[in-house]
């Protein structure tokens, strides 16, 4: 039977049988907790980027990008200090499963550790050579790898922060515009290093992608984030934001309370949670 005959039966089947088959072959496993999606940084223009000298808040890198707000008059490569939201980002790369797949073991600031995902967890990943049969497969089977999967992006060791949340910014931005329609969840590390050196800078990353969430992303439900330093979890009270939207919640899974999951529906209960660590 040729592909082509095969492609027109399966079109034949009523779309409600389709359905059934796209979601068995492409929402998630009821075994997968997160999708992983692994990336590297490319720091195109810090001195000497390096993995392993941490300095914390006071950590200084020098960079030579091409800043406007910088006039070189005389010496036109001169470098600056880095800072964030005025130099330019690192690049961001996206790796494939099929070229490895590493998940987190624990959680671990600096330093997270990391392992090869195991057989048994490359089996769950999903199956997507069916949207290569057709366009009009494609265009129905699409959703179903979206919906229902927690995305969580992850990064080994890097020169000042692993950037995750503008790691997650830049790939949601590279979607389609009816994949991204059918994003629904997001996980979040929140600890020292996973968006900065500097922790001064966590909040904006939380700005940004908490405004992107609610402009960008019409079928977002839930948000979580997996707490593990105190110090940063001020920072996460900007999402405060996604209840604007009424169909978005926040679940929040602190180290220091056991990861007990608590669920926040409404705005005054997610910033009052801040207020409890605060007393
Ligand atoms: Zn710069």
């Amino acid at each position: 039977m040729s592909a082509k005959v095969s492609t027109s039966r399966f079109l034949d089947l009523p779309t409600s049988i389709r359905e059934k088959i796209y979601a068995y072959l492409l929402l998630p496993h009821p075994e997968e907790d997160v999708t992983t999606i692994n990336y590297t940084l490319n720091w195109l223009y810090l001195d000497k980027p390096s993995n392993t000298t941490f300095a914390g808040s006071t950590q200084i890198d020098l960079c030579s990008c091409p800043r406007e707000d910088i006039h070189y008059d005389d010496s036109p490569h001169d470098s600056h200090i880095y800072t964030r939201y005025k130099c330019i980002g690192p690049d961001i790369h996206f790796t494939s499963p099929r070229n490895g797949l590493w998940v987190l073991q624990t959680a671990h600031g600096q330093f997270n550790i990391l392992r090869p995902a195991s057989a048994d967890e490359l089996k769950l990943r999903p199956t997507s050579a069916i949207l290569q049969v057709s366009k009009q497969i494609y265009s129905e089977a699409l959703p179903f790898l979206y919906r229902d999967r927690d995305f969580f992006f992850l990064t080994g060791p890097c020169p000042r922060g692993r950037y995750q949340a503008y790691a997650t910014l830049q790939w949601l931005g590279r979607l389609s515009e009816r994949a991204r329609a059918n994003v629904e969840i997001l996980t979040l590390l929140v600890q020292t290093y996973e968006e900065d050196c500097n922790v001064a800078d966590v909040e904006g990353a939380y700005v940004e992608l908490a405004e992107y969430i609610v402009d960008s992303l019409p079928g977002f439900k839930w948000l979580c984030i997996d707490v593990w330093d105190e110090k940063v979890y001020g920072a996460a009270s900007v999402f405060s934001t996604l209840f604007e939207e009424e169909r978005m919640g926040v679940v929040a899974r602190k180290r220091w309370q056991g990861f007990e999951a608590e669920v926040f529906v409404s705005k005054e209960s997610f910033l009052g949670s801040f207020e409890e660590e605060e007393e």
